[in-house]
């Protein structure tokens, strides 16, 4: 049995910027710049539809959870414990 699951993707032609750069123009005021068209392969989306198989989504799950903690729980990680057991044991007055 294979199976696959559809995920939306980065678009690999355009690296989901969307639009991509199809040369240099000449405006009406003579300025030159860059002309962008929309991406034909994800339709000026940035996403493109992806299959990958059970393993492949097993290796991209690890790899978000490798990803660096948020700096409000680093912080969090810093911080003195606070202690609510010693907070209890004042009120019980152990
Ligand atoms: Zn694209």
């Amino acid at each position: 049995m294979d199976i696959k699951i559809q995920i939306l993707d980065t678009c690999s032609t355009c690296q989901g910027q969307a639009y991509i750069p199809v040369g240099e123009e000449v405006s009406n005021s003579g300025e030159r710049y860059l002309r962008h068209e929309p991406c034909q392969t994800c339709e000026g989306s940035g996403k493109q539809t992806r299959w990958i198989s059970l393993d492949q989504l097993v290796d991209l799950i690890a790899k978000l959870d490798a990803d660096p903690m948020e700096p409000d729980y680093l912080e969090l990680a810093r911080a003195e414990p606070t202690s609510q057991y010693a907070d209890s044991r004042d009120a019980a007055d152990i």
